[in-house]
């Protein structure tokens, strides 16, 4: 075995070790002024970098990202809607599970993974009484980033309620949700916040506030307004992951002190970094128009993807994200998000080459 261990999964990732010792420290009781000045600050900052306009509210949940979607969905929809979801993968694929589960009817634009979504696919739902559209930002299982300026402008020309699963776009790509007129924003905390899994984060609209008031949800946990309510004096109905919230208060005051462009262009530079990197490997860039936090590869030379991740773990220490389902043996997954630096890469890529030439020799 060689070195440490370096991950390059898409979440849970490195994380820095300023940000891992706040998680170590003894949890303080949180129904304090204290903690609600820090879950003020949380909830002002989360708003200013997703570029959320006037009268937008945070919401915090104790739920991995798929909380965050639900809560999202049943919350803002209900069964009189009729959805459109862009399904290129396994999230999008999610967010028709949550609409089938909850009868809220919905279409989907189907993508073959790795292939971008076009004006063209989007324009075919014009005037079709589409009420509200549910889009992976980035479609994590594939490395797709989709066009969030044609998706707008789709929403915006047909008065569709936006909601956006940003959960792997954050921090990597740049977001603009007002500019975006994006009415829910989802985030998570394990993917480029790089802090533990266990709690997303929705930021709404002055739309989606005035909407979650007016949908009647069948959930305890999941009701919007009863987060808003207590939110107003920075508390949360339940137990929040307090360490967490911690954690999300240091690591967000670090993004704002370096810059949100200079936090995104060091994810886009590792990712550059990386492709450049790996010319001459027999693997080819699966997606079509990538995101900055994930570079999703194809061997070219008939290897299994998922031997690649086999051997990157028992033989050089390292994680990469297999896929699952189909896409098993035809992508890996490598990510650019978390505490990661150039001389990571310079080790992965050498592990990658040795793999690639003893396939050579073996096949
Ligand atoms: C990681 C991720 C999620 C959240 O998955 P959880 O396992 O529930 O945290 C949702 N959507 C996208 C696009 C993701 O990348």
């Amino acid at each position: 075995m060689q070195g440490e261990r370096l991950n390059f999964a898409v979440g849970p990732v490195m994380m820095q070790e300023g940000i891992r010792s706040i998680g170590g420290e003894q949890i303080p009781y949180f129904r304090t002024p204290e903690f609600s000045g820090i879950m003020k600050e949380n909830e002002a900052l989360l708003r200013e970098i997703s570029g959320a306009g006037e009268g937008s509210r945070a919401v915090f949940l104790t739920g991995s990202g798929t909380a965050g979607m639900e809560m999202a969905v049943v919350n803002s929809f209900c069964r009189g809607d009729k959805l459109l979801i862009v399904n290129g993968g396994g999230f999008g694929e999610r967010f028709e599970k949550i609409c089938r589960l909850h009868g809220i009817p919905f279409e989907s634009i189907l993508l073959p993974p790795g292939t971008p979504l076009t004006e063209g696919h989007l324009s075919r739902y014009d005037n079709s009484g589409i009420t509200g559209m549910l889009v992976n930002m980035h479609e994590t299982s594939t490395g797709v980033l989709y066009d969030m300026e044609a998706v707008s402008s789709f929403c915006r020309r047909n008065h569709v309620f936006l909601v956006v699963d940003a959960i792997s776009a954050f921090l990597a790509d740049q977001i603009r949700m007002e500019r975006w007129g994006v009415d829910v924003l989802i985030l998570s905390s394990q993917k480029a916040l790089a802090l533990p899994p266990g709690m997303s984060f929705l930021i709404l609209s002055g739309r989606a506030v005035e909407r979650a008031g007016q949908v009647s949800v069948k959930s305890l946990y999941f009701s919007i307004p009863d987060y808003l309510k207590d939110g107003e004096r920075g508390q949360t109905p339940y137990t929040p992951a307090v360490s967490v919230l911690l954690q999300l208060n240091a690591r967000l005051r670090q993004v704002m002190e370096g810059g949100v462009e200079n936090e995104i262009g060091r994810v886009q530079a590792l990712a550059e970094y990386f492709r450049e990197k790996i010319e001459g490997l027999p693997l080819r860039m699966f997606a079509a128009s990538p995101s900055n936090a994930v570079t999703a590869l194809s061997p070219t030379d008939g290897m299994s993807a998922y031997h690649y991740f086999e051997r990157l773990d028992s033989e050089y220490n390292i994680w990469v994200c297999p896929n699952g389902g189909q896409l098993r043996d035809k992508v890996f997954r490598v990510g650019h998000i978390g505490d990661i630096s150039e001389k990571d890469y310079d080790r992965l890529v050498g592990a990658l080459h040795k793999i690639a030439e003893d396939g050579i020799r073996n096949g």
